[in-house]
C-alpha cells in the first residue's frame, strides 16, 4: 500500500537544521494495524504528516499503491489527502456548537456529496464506533472518549484507505482508551491505519505490528514487509481500480488554484464547483494547521517568537465570522442536480451570484466576544503583582475602530486625504470624472465587517508596537520593534505627533505611500495605470527624494468628532468637510504631524512588525480617543442614545432591517444597477476577497 525509501526530513530554524527523519524505509500493507513508538521528538508526527501529504519530504521515496508521489501535482495530493487519507488527532477538534451527527457529516459536506447520503454515511460511520444513539448530542455532553470515537467515525466517513492517528489514546483514561482500540482494531480489518503512541502496553496487545523510532530512525520493527515489485499502475488506471466502489470524484482544487481563479472566472465557471471545490481546500488547510500547531511546531516557535510575535501576532477581535458555519452554507448550495433540456426548455436561466455571496455572509453568524472584559483580565495584576499574559506575550497592542483621518497638502496644493479607500475614489473620480463617494461607502461597508479586507494589505497608515516593557528610552516604541528596525534619519517618535516613515531594503516605499506624503497625485496614478494599459512607460518620474525632503512633510490630523458643528437653526450637525471650504478650516485647525526619522528593517531580523508605510505610535491612538471624548458631539451622543444626533432622527431599529430573500435580492440588485462598471469591477473584487 505505501512504500517509504530512505525518507528524509530536515526543518530549516533559523540557521540550524533540524534533521526529525534521517532516512526511513518501510513498507506498509494494505490491511493492517501499525503502531509507531518512539520518545518525544523522535519524528514520529513528522513520519505520519509526511504519509498523509500534510508535509512533504526532504528527501527519499514515497509511493502509495506502487505509484511513486515524486511527479504528484498538487491536484494528485489533494485526492489523496481528501479521498485515501483519513486523520485523527489526540485533541478531538470537534466543532463544539454542532452535533455529533453534523461533526462527522462536515467531512463529506465539504466533499460535496448530497445531503442525503451524507447523512447515511455519517450514521453508518457513527454505529461503527458505537455512537448510533448519540446523533444529536453536543461534544460537550460526550466524555472524552466518546468525542474520540466521534473523531473516528469523522475519520471513517470518507472511507478512506489509510487511517492516520496520532496519539489518539493521549488523553483518554484506560477504559476509554481499550474501547478506542478495539474500534480501531476492528477498523483495520479492511484498511491500513498508523497509530502513534506512547503506551506500549496498548500497542502490544492491538497493532498488528509495532515500529520503533529513535532519533529519525526505525530501530526496531516486529512484523516486516517486502513486495513483490509491481509495475506502477497507472495515475488514472489507479483512481479508477479503487477497490471501493464508489464513482471517481473530481478532487478538489488546491488552495492556491482556487485563489487564483479571478473574478472573471468565476462568472464564467459553474460557480458551484468552485465553492465546493473552495470550501474542500479550506477543510484541508484547516486540518494541516490544527496538526501544524498541536505538534512539531514548538521548536520553531520558541527560537523565532520574537522576530515572528509581529508577524504572526494573536489577534482577537470583536466580532468574527464563524468561517465553518460559512464554509457550511456555500456548499450546500452548491447542491442540485442538472435539469434535462425539456426542462429547460428555450430560455437562458439566470444564477444569482452576487446575491448569493453577499446573503451568504450576511447570513452567516457572527460570533461576539466581550472584549473590554477580557481588557480589564490581562490589566488586572494577581497579588503578586504580577498580569495574566506576562511571559506569555512580548507585547500587546490594541486596535481601535478609530478612523485615522489625517489629511496633506500635495504638490498641487490640492489637500487630500491619505489613506488607501480616499486614493482609489479618488483616482476613480479622475478616470470617470464627477462623484464617486458611493463606492467608497460601499467599500468602507464591506470592509468594516471583520478583517475581510483585500486593503489591509495596502494599508500606508499602522499602529506601532509599543514597548514590551517600560523601558527607560525616550521614544515611544522600543522593545522588539527598535531591534528590528535601523534608524536612518532622524529619532523615533517622542511624542504623540510625530511619526517614522518605513522603506524597504533598498530605501523604497510604494507609490501608495508616495500619495499618502503628497509626492504623487491621484491623477498621475491615474495616468501611468491608462500608460501601463496600452504598453508605454509610466509617464511619472517617481524621484528618488531625500530623507529631508520626506521629514519636511507636514499631515494634518481631523478628529472624526470635528467634523461635525452644530447648526443651531436646524438642531442638527454639519459635516463640514463637504464643503471645500469646510475643508481647509478642519485642515488648518487640525493637530500637526511630523515625519520624527525615517527607519528600515534590520538585515539580521528574521520578520518585521510593520511592512512598509508611516508608522504612528499608540500615544497618537490614546490622544484621539482622549480629545474625541471631550467633544460636544460626542457628549450628546452619548447622553441620548436612541436619537442620531446629527440628523436629529431615531436610530434605525435593527429588527426592521429584516428583509424577505427576494426584498434582499431586489435590494442588491438595485445597488449594482447603479454602479458603473468600474466600479461594479472593484465590488466584485472586494466581496471575492472575503473567503481570505
Ligand atoms: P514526535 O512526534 O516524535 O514527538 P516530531 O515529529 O514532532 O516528534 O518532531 C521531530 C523533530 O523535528 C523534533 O526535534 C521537532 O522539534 C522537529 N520539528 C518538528 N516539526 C518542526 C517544524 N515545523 N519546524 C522545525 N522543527 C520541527
Ligand atoms: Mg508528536
Amino acid at each position: 500500500m505505501l512504500r517509504l525509501k530512505n525518507i528524509r526530513k530536515d526543518y530549516i530554524v533559523g540557521d540550524t537544521i533540524v534533521h526529525a527523519l534521517r532516512g526511513v524505509s518501510i513498507e506498509l500493507r494494505k490491511n493492517e494495524f501499525v503502531a509507531v513508538l518512539g520518545p518525544s521528538g523522535c519524528g514520529k508526527t513528522t513520519l505520519l504528516n509526511i504519509i498523509g501529504g500534510l508535509d512533504r519530504y526532504t528527501e527519499g521515496e514515497l509511493s502509495v499503491s506502487g505509484r511513486s508521489t515524486e511527479k504528484f501535482s498538487d491536484t494528485d495530493w489533494d485526492a489523496y489527502r481528501n479521498y485515501r487519507v483519513g486523520f485523527v488527532f489526540q485533541t478531538y477538534n470537534l466543532i463544539p456548537h454542532q452535533n455529533v451527527l453534523s461533526n462527522v457529516e462536515l467531512a463529506l459536506t465539504l466533499s460535496g456529496v448530497p445531503k442525503a447520503e451524507r447523512q447515511r454515511r455519517a450514521i453508518e460511520a457513527l454505529e461503527r464506533v458505537g455512537l448510533g444513539d448519540q446523533l444529536k448530542k453536543r461534544p460537550n455532553q460526550l466524555s472524552g472518549g466518546q468525542m474520540q470515537r466521534v473523531a473516528v467515525a469523522r475519520a471513517l466517513v470518507n472511507n478512506p484507505e489509510i487511517i492516520l492517528a496520532d496519539e489518539p489514546t493521549g488523553a483518554l483514561d484506560t477504559e476509554n482508551s481499550i474501547t478506542l482500540m478495539e474500534i480501531l482494531k476492528e477498523i483495520s480489518k479492511d484498511r491500513l491505519i498508523i497509530m502513534v503512541t506512547h503506551n506500549s502496553m496498548l500497542a502490544e496487545k492491538y497493532a498488528s505490528r509495532i515500529v520503533k523510532l529513535l532519533d529519525g530512525e526505525i530501530i526496531d520493527d516486529t512484523n516486516p514487509y517486502v513486495s513483490e515489485e509491481v509495475p506502477a499502475e497507472p495515475a488514472v488506471k489507479k483512481a479508477r481500480g479503487r477497490s471501493r466502489d464508489e464513482k471517481i470524484k473530481k478532487p478538489s482544487m488546491s488552495f492556491r488554484t482556487a485563489l487564483s481563479l479571478s473574478v472573471n472566472n468565476l462568472m464564467t465557471k459553474k460557480t458551484r464547483t468552485f465553492m465546493t471545490s473552495f470550501a474542500g481546500s479550506i477543510g484541508i488547510i484547516g486540518i494541516a494547521l490544527i496538526l501544524a500547531l498541536s505538534n512539531g511546531i514548538q521548536l520553531y516557535i520558541n527560537r523565532v517568537q520574537e522576530d515572528t510575535l509581529s508577524t504572526y501576532p494573536i489577534t482577537l477581535e470583536a466580532e468574527t465570522i464563524d468561517l465553518t458555519s460559512l464554509l457550511k452554507t456555500l456548499s450546500e448550495k452548491s447542491g442540485g442536480k442538472t435539469k434535462t433540456d425539456e426542462e429547460l426548455g428555450n430560455y437562458v436561466y439566470v444564477n444569482n451570484v452576487m446575491y448569493d455571496l453577499m446573503n451568504t455572509v450576511n447570513k452567516t453568524a457572527t460570533t461576539k466576544n466581550n472584549l473590554s472584559a477580557f481588557k480589564k483580565y490581562i490589566e488586572t495584576p494577581d497579588e503578586n503583582g504580577k498580569l495574566p499574559l506576562d511571559g506569555s506575550a512580548s507585547s500587546i497592542r490594541y486596535e481601535y475602530g478609530t478612523d485615522l483621518n489625517i489629511y496633506v497638502t500635495d504638490k498641487n496644493g490640492d489637500i487630500i486625504k491619505t489613506d488607501t479607500i480616499s486614493m482609489i475614489q479618488n483616482m476613480m473620480s479622475s478616470a470617470v470624472g464627477g462623484d464617486s463617494s458611493g463606492l467608497g461607502d460601499f467599500m468602507k461597508m464591506t470592509t468594516s465587517s471583520g478583517s475581510m479586507s483585500m486593503y489591509s494589505s495596502l494599508k500606508v497608515w499602522e499602529e506601532m508596537i509599543p514597548p514590551a516593557k517600560d523601558e527607560d528610552t525616550d521614544s515611544l516604541v522600543g522593545g522588539i520593534l527598535t531591534e528590528q528596525y535601523d534608524l536612518l534619519y532622524g529619532s523615533w517618535p517622542k511624542s504623540y505627533d510625530e511619526v517614522v516613515l518605513i522603506v524597504d531594503s533598498n530605501n523604497q516605499v510604494n507609490d501608495l505611500v508616495l500619495y499618502s506624503l503628497g509626492l504623487l497625485t491621484a491623477k498621475e496614478m491615474y495616468d501611468s495605470f491608462m500608460a501601463i494599459q496600452s504598453g508605454e512607460d509610466a509617464p511619472v518620474d517617481l524621484g528618488p527624494f531625500s530623507f529631508e525632503e520626506i521629514c519636511d512633510t507636514t499631515f494634518r490630523l481631523v478628529l472624526p468628532a470635528d467634523y461635525y458643528v452644530y447648526d443651531d437653526a436646524t438642531g442638527t450637525y454639519a459635516n463640514l468637510a463637504d464643503t471645500e471650504l469646510g475643508l481647509s478650516t478642519l485642515y488648518k485647525n487640525g493637530l500637526e504631524i511630523k515625519i520624527s526619522g525615517i527607519v528600515r528593517p534590520n538585515p539580521d531580523a528574521v520578520a518585521t512588525a510593520i511592512g512598509g508605510g508611516i508608522g504612528y505610535t499608540t500615544a497618537l491612538t490614546d490622544y484621539i480617543a482622549e480629545e474625541t471624548a471631550t467633544r460636544d458631539v460626542v457628549k450628546r451622543q452619548l447622553a441620548d442614545k436612541e436619537t442620531d444626533i446629527l440628523t436629529g432622527l431615531p436610530f434605525p431599529d435593527e429588527d426592521v432591517a429584516e428583509l424577505t430573500d427576494a426584498e434582499k435580492a431586489d435590494a442588491v440588485r438595485e445597488y449594482f444597477k447603479g454602479l458603473s462598471a468600474a466600479e461594479k469591477a472593484v465590488a466584485y473584487t472586494e466581496i471575492m476577497s472575503v473567503p481570505s
